[in-house]
């Protein structure tokens, strides 16, 4: 049958479909098929607490009974244990809390809840969905940037259910508590919702404004319990332990009914070479001398930016996702596609759409494009053409992975691996109506974890997914958070506690460089106005990116990455339009850049150092040793070069003038003796390609085993450091202070880096390639690589690591 038909197929019909677009099995791009069976759901009654009210409403929305998940952490909650509930998408988190919340503010009418969302887009929709349970004297309202004046003065006298953000209750809240004192003071519970949001620095910022919210509430009398909700993740517990600060019992057991999904793993099919672009030579740094270290600056420009200018040897992923995204719709599937930017969903969407209307004229309406940033009518606008089945297929940006409540989805397609497995089960965990079997399609993109894992589903597949990183003890973020709790009342030596081991000593150096004061009652904050934290990032002021013809802000980079993304000349994308930087005034914080599109592309060139600060742990293992510890990172970026579009072609390679940057952080770092080196079949000439091809597949691996993705660390190869005096290879947290990401890669070292190697071997390419250990934020141009060698290292650290302990060294 040809053509659209209004059936959907089961998914193994559409699977073989989607396979029959190749000609032979043994093209077969299906790397992997699993089977994750169906699972009936189990209810249990309603506890016996439920306020009558509350539970009349809910059965008015057609909720009969609570899932056993929901009704044992809201009973949990009720009974005052602080609890996190850590289950799939769509398993009915929010009654979980909106039971107890509402119960207890309609049993105690002067109680309040305060609930945090990780998004404005977020908090919007619980409001809504609190409003229409139809509940008297609730009074839920959304507290943010955009409440007006005379609103806040109102929520503040008389709301009862505050939806609100971390970010809220850091720059207003809490600063101005002495106005919240009725609120505060009557505040029964805490929810944070999605917690797992709470990651990285940014989570760490978070765990802290959650302690002073503590702090705060118990001076007027409140200890609030905390419900927090999670998607599925290692060890909730303990992660939300670590971000509250109070021990919390998790609840993990999903007892929602799913239907069963068919996975399939989803390897793009090797380019003919005659339809691949020229390989371009590698270049030669022709401005700064090739040293031994070739270093990797960590930036966050946009992945699918790259594209157009990694060596193609596979199909592209996005071409790929856009074709079966085309053949589901064809098929009369609704098929949700995620890509990892907002350009690449536009032109997923863009080329469906146009195959669709070479197939049946006007069949290209039926799939549209999806991403955050829209207008909340036109959100609902889709979400109601995709329910009613006038739209058939979205193409998203992971904007639809939090929250937002999308039904009717018979498949989703996964544009490269998301990051995290908890991320990919969260998007999977989409597609599946009413119970009915859903196919889920993982499709690499071509690098290095995307390869590994469709070779390995053993690494996907019946493991556990991981924990949320975070680390309260940066110091980074601790002193800055110590300051915001002296400002909102003085620190007692019984406060310091609450904000861990490391915080007696930070004090005192606050005192020492003249931040706080001591007093016999405390710790007090010495300045006039609010000290000013940015609970997003530590690295200073974002670089604002301003069209000069037009004044229009057209968006912000990090500090970090500024000097690689927006010096003089730099051609940068945004949304899929093409700038050239101008003047990059850094005293500003200001890039003046204009449209125009050249015909080439630009790379910078930097020059990193890592010196070794301390060393927290280590492992010596011979000729192997394997170091956790702080380090001075300096980088300066020294030139761009020019390349020719398409072909890759240097043009040229001109100077900058930029000053280094300064990031202390912390590292995990291996070295190997050269002998050991030379035992394994590596010349000392081959030494840097073989350090650099390693250390370049160790970042791309590193999101594995941590909440992190490559663009969140960095890395420094050398054949001989001074710091090390041997063969090394440093791979760093990209954010002053670390964020939990090395600790956790020391911590699974002989996982990491065995994956690595794995990754490397299993590479079909012959010399490197973005697949195994071709890097695009490589600061050296991708140069030297020694792939071969690079397996050699590595197998060279695994056969020294297993079972040797980890020691702590003697205080100096
Ligand atoms: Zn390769
Ligand atoms: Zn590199």
């Amino acid at each position: 049958m040809q053509g659209v038909t209004s059936t959907a197929f089961g998914p193994a019909e559409l699977l073989h479909r989607l396979r029959a677009r190749v000609s032979s099995e043994a093209d077969s791009p299906i790397t992997h098929v699993e089977r994750v069976p169906s699972r009936p759901g189990r209810v249990a009654p309603w506890p016996d607490w439920t306020g009558p009210s509350v539970r009349d409403a809910f059965t008015a929305q057609g909720i009969t009974a609570p899932w056993e998940h929901q009704a044992a952490a809201a009973t949990l909650a009720w009974e005052g244990t602080h609890v996190v509930l850590a289950t799939g998408t769509a398993s009915g988190k929010s009654l979980a809390y909106q039971l107890p919340a509402l119960s207890t503010l309609a049993a105690d009418p002067k109680a309040t809840v305060l609930y945090l969302s990780p998004t404005k887009a977020l908090a919007a929709d619980q409001l809504r969905a609190i409003v229409r349970l139809g509940l008297d004297d609730v009074r839920p309202a959304t507290l943010d940037g955009d409440t007006a004046r005379e609103e806040r003065e109102w929520i503040r006298q008389h709301g009862r259910f505050v939806l609100t953000n971390p970010d809220m209750l850091h720059h207003s809240l809490l600063p101005g508590h002495a106005r919240w004192g009725v609120f505060l003071r009557r505040l029964r519970y805490v929810v944070v919702d999605e917690c797992h949001a709470y990651r990285g620095v940014f989570g760490s910022h978070v765990a802290h404004v959650l302690r002073r919210l503590r702090r705060v509430a118990a001076r007027y009398g409140a200890t609030p319990t905390f419900v927090l909700a999670s998607a599925t993740s290692g060890d909730p517990a303990g992660s939300a332990s670590r971000l509250t600060g109070v021990s919390v019992t998790a609840v993990t057991a999903d007892a929602s009914p799913r239907g069963a999904t068919t996975f399939a793993l989803w390897e793009p099919p090797l380019l003919p070479p005659e339809l691949a672009d020229p390989l371009p030579a590698l270049p030669q740094a022709a401005s700064s001398p090739p040293t031994s270290a070739a270093s990797d600056f960590s930036d966050s420009s946009d992945l699918s930016g790259q594209d157009a200018e990694v060596i193609q040897v596979r199909r592209s992923a996005l071409r790929e996702t856009a074709d079966l995204l085309t053949d589901a719709i064809v098929n009369g599937t609704r098929t949700l596609a995620f890509i990892r930017s907002r350009r690449g969903a536009e032109v997923v969407a863009a080329m469906a759409r146009r195959s669709l209307d070479e197939a049946v004229p006007g069949l290209g309406d039926r799939v549209a494009a999806y991403r955050g940033g829209y207008l909340r009518e036109d959100r609902r606008e889709i979400e109601r053409a995709l329910l009613s089945g006038e739209l058939l297929g979205l193409a998203s940006t992971n904007a639809l992975e939090l929250g937002v409540d999308l039904a009717g989805l018979d498949a989703v397609l996964i544009c490269g691996y998301p990051g995290t497995r908890a991320s990919l089960w969260q998007q999977a965990g989409r597609a599946g109506r009413a119970g009915n079997e859903a196919l889920a399609v993982l499709v690499a993109r071509d690098d290095p974890l995307d390869t590994y894992l469709v070779h390995h589903p053993e690494a996907l597949f019946g493991r556990e997914v991981e924990a949320t990183v975070l680390d309260p003890g940066n110091p980074y973020v601790l002193g800055p958070q110590l300051c915001c709790a002296a400002f909102e009342a003085p620190i007692t030596r019984d406060d310091l506690e609450l904000f861990g081991p490391a915080a007696p000593r930070l004090v005192e150096q606050l005192v020492a460089e003249g931040v706080l004061r001591r007093r016999p009652s405390g710790w007090y904050w010495t300045h006039r106005g609010r000290p000013d934290v940015d609970l997003r990032g530590t690295g200073g002021s974002p670089v604002a990116v301003v069209e000069s013809a037009t004044g229009r802000l057209l968006g912000t980079v990090d500090p970090a990455s500024s000097h690689a993304m927006l010096h003089d000349g730099a051609v940068y994308l945004h949304q899929g339009v093409t700038y050239v930087v101008d003047e990059l005034d850094l005293s500003d914080g200001v890039a003046l850049v204009r449209q125009e599109e050249p015909d080439w592309t630009t790379h910078a060139r930097d020059v990193t150092d890592v010196s070794v600060v301390g060393v927290r742990s280590y492992v010596d293992a011979g000729p192997v040793g394997l170091f956790l510890g702080d380090v001075d990172v300096s980088s300066q970026v020294v030139s761009y070069q020019r390349r020719r579009l398409g072909s890759g072609e240097v043009i040229d390679t001109r100077p900058l003038d930029l000053p280094v940057r300064e990031l202390r952080t912390v590292a995990v770092w291996f070295t190997v003796s050269p002998e050991a080196l030379i035992a394994a079949g590596v010349r000392p000439t081959d030494f840097p390609g073989a350090l650099h091809a390693a250390e370049h597949a160790g970042i791309g691996l590193f999101p594995l085993i941590a909440t992190c993705d490559r663009w969140d660390i960095g890395g420094l190869s050398t054949a001989n450091h001074a710091d090390t005096e041997a063969p090394t290879v440093f791979v760093y947290d990209g954010h002053p202070g670390g964020a939990g990401f090395s600790e956790r890669a020391y911590a699974t070292a002989a996982e990491w880096l065995r994956a690595t190697r794995e990754a490397i071997a299993s590479c079909v390419c012959e010399s490197g390639c973005p697949s195994c250990v071709q890097s695009p934020k490589c600061g050296n141009g991708n140069h030297p690589l020694n792939k071969p060698d690079a397996v050699k290292v590595l197998d060279t650290v695994l056969a020294a690591l297993p079972s040797i302990p980890a020691q702590t060294p003697p205080p100096e």
